[in-house]
């Protein structure tokens, strides 16, 4: 670190003056934007947007996950000071990244957030630049999904998962975190052929035809092999991103709503995200973080290095493009 920074630096949230560079503020101290970008609601210029989406009003048991935004921004500034581990590159040097803050809604008008959502990532979708979501519970992907294919078409999913969230639910009007995958199916937004579903331990006869490389066969196979089974779904095509953070064992991710034993380990989701390097990367989600369960901290810890991996990801093909 360089300590004659770290002894002026304060506030980059709103005090940094290029969207590009490392921070060196005291992890400790100062407003806790995502990585120490700049909060704004203007996009132009950037490459890449951080929001926060703090609804969890759809889960199944444990609620929470309207703190995890929060929680991941806090967690993520003892990570400011460094190109993160594993890359080759620093994707907080080398692209233009903003904090856009969270998005509003009622939240005694329920139904209406659904639409709120899929607006909210319109806006930032529809300005080209490349969307990293914080949740949240898991449905806020459908929305965001609904606005990912309304730019780029029905696109590959990547779901890094406890569960399958494909449990049958034909009433589109439910608000459910255990269905979205099930209704992006339904709705064609997602094409079961170019949908992957890692880290599953949950029953669920039905998959609807979505590649499933379940926590046993990561453990068993290893990393390589499912690198290369997750390559062969999605091939190059516009492919987003979401990462349940319950894919994780509950002893790296005891904060989330629906624990289940058997899970990834920390080091292997690492593995995973980076080794996808080069996918058509469209966008990217963590969620499920819930704070309230997370006594040490040590959920949201996890929650925003899965998001700065999946900044690096996304970087990676931005990065690439403008070579
Ligand atoms: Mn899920
Ligand atoms: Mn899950």
């Amino acid at each position: 670190m360089a300590l004659e920074d770290a002894k002026t630096q304060i506030d980059q949230a709103f005090t940094r003056a290029e969207l590009r560079g490392l921070s060196f503020e005291n992890a400790f101290g100062g407003a806790t934007s995502f990585l120490r970008r700049r909060y704004s609601k203007d996009l132009s210029g950037a490459q890449i947007a951080i929001t926060g989406i703090p609804f969890d009003q759809a889960v199944t048991n444990r609620p929470g996950t309207r703190f995890g935004p929060r929680a991941i921004r806090e967690a993520s500034t003892l990570q400011a000071f460094d190109a993160p581990y594993g890359w080759g590159y620093d994707p907080l040097s080398e692209l233009a990244i903003v904090d856009y803050g969270d998005m509003a809604f009622d939240y005694a008008n329920v139904a209406e957030v659904p639409a709120r959502i899929e607006a909210h990532l319109a806006g930032i979708v529809n300005a080209g630049v490349m969307p990293i979501t914080l949740g949240g519970d898991h449905f806020i992907t459908l929305p965001i999904l609904r606005a990912v294919a309304a730019k780029h078409g029905p696109v590959a999913l990547i779901q890094i998962d406890a569960h399958s969230d494909t449990w049958a639910d034909d009433d589109m009007n439910r608000i459910d975190h255990g269905t979205f995958l099930y209704k992006a199916i339904k709705q064609g937004i997602v094409a079961p052929q170019t949908t992957v579903s890692v880290g599953i331990r949950t029953d669920n006869p039905d998959t609807l035809g979505v590649s499933i490389l379940d926590a046993p066969s990561v453990h068993q196979d290893g990393i390589d092999a499912t690198l290369a089974r997750i390559r062969d779904v999605v091939g190059d095509r516009p492919t987003y991103v979401t990462f349940d953070i319950d894919a994780l064992d509950p002893a790296f991710a005891p904060g989330t709503g629906t624990p289940v034993w058997g899970g990834l380990a920390s080091w292997q989701a690492a593995a995973l995200l980076r080794g996808l390097k080069g996918i058509n990367m469209v966008g990217g989600d963590v969620v499920e973080v819930s704070p309230p369960y997370d006594p040490t901290g040590v959920t949201a810890i996890a929650g925003a290095h899965v998001a700065t991996e999946l900044l690096a990801l996304a970087g990676w093909g931005l990065r690439k493009e403008g070579l």
